[in-house]
């Protein structure tokens, strides 16, 4: 069986470790590989999967709202995002779009307080891409009921709002004192504190309690987790994210449950990858 993941770059992508341990820990006779696609070479790409050997690949950037336009069909989280983190190939050629991202935000989220749930209250996302999109559309179907999408640029929070109509109210970083006032959780979808790249506003004005959580994992702890934790703030980070998702994923591809932490901790794998303490 061979599965993997395309993206452009895929070079840094954790994936192929978390999935091979896996497959390793349970002897499947199976590989899973990075697909490195430039991004005029997507379409050809996956066409040429059709009715392959590839059971499928999880999706990275740029290619998610690509990937999901080319399916025949989609999960509702995929269809509702516009955007796919796997695709599932069938032996009749087609193609199944799914969205794993926000169930892997809910298993982070959870691992840092079991008690969190959609309909405890505002919810603040900041961020308006690909992201957050998949995000809003999981966290809507979980039951959330409000969400407050914070952006640096205010006219793709408003896009977005009126898309996920009626839950999801957007906002300007000026606006972020009453973005924050009242919610649950506050999610960094935004790509400001990737290596190397921007800085985010100081957005601190949740209420203690709140749960600051980061989609981006390198570096693991990001200026924004920093900032929180320093206030007092719990913290959860987007290698759990990573791996909330990568567990479904290696289900749909290969057709058994990944195993959990007792028998190979993945977490531990990708830490040591990251030159980061456990
Ligand atoms: P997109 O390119 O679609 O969106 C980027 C977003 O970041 C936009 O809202 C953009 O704002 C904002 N942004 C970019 N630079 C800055 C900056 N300097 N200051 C403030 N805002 C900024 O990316 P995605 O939505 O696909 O991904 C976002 C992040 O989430 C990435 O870092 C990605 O690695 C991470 N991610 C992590 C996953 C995990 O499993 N842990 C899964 C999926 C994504 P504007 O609209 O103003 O341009």
């Amino acid at each position: 069986m061979v599965a993997g993941v395309v993206g452009w770059p895929v070079a840094h992508s954790l994936s192929p470790l978390i999935h091979n341990a896996w497959i390793e820990a349970l002897g499947l006779d199976a590989v899973y590989v990075p697909f490195a696609v430039p991004e005029e070479r997507f379409e050809a790409f996956v066409n040429g999967l059709r009715g392959g050997i590839v059971r499928g690949v999880n999706v990275t950037l740029p290619f998610k709202t690509r990937a999901k336009r080319m399916s025949e069909y989609a999960t509702c989280e995929a269809d509702f995002a516009d955007a796919a983190n796997v695709l599932v190939l069938k032996s009749d050629g087609k193609i199944d779009a799914r969205n794993y991202d926000g169930e892997g935000l809910q298993v982070a989220l959870e691992a840092c307080d079991p008690e969190w749930s959609t309909d405890l209250g505002p919810i603040a996302i900041v961020g308006a891409g690909g992201a957050a999109s998949a995000a809003l559309a999981a966290l809507i179907e979980a039951g959330a009921r409000e969400i407050r999408v914070l952006n640096r640029s205010k006219a793709n929070a408003d896009a977005l709002a009126e898309r996920f109509r009626p839950e999801v109210k957007s906002f300007g970083f000026d606006e972020a004192e009453a973005a924050l006032g009242g919610v649950t959780a506050v999610i960094n979808a935004s790509s400001a504190e990737l290596k190397g790249t921007g800085r985010l506003p100081p957005l601190l004005g949740a209420p203690t309690g709140a749960i600051y959580m980061d989609m981006i994992y390198t570096p693991l702890r990001t200026p924004f987790l920093q900032a929180a934790a320093a206030r007092g703030h719990r913290t959860a980070d987007g290698l759990a994210m990573l791996v909330g998702q990568a567990r479904p994923s290696f289900e749909a591809f290969f057709g058994v449950p990944a195993p959990g932490p007792e028998v190979v901790d993945v977490r531990a794998l990708c830490l040591q990858a990251l030159g980061e303490a456990a």
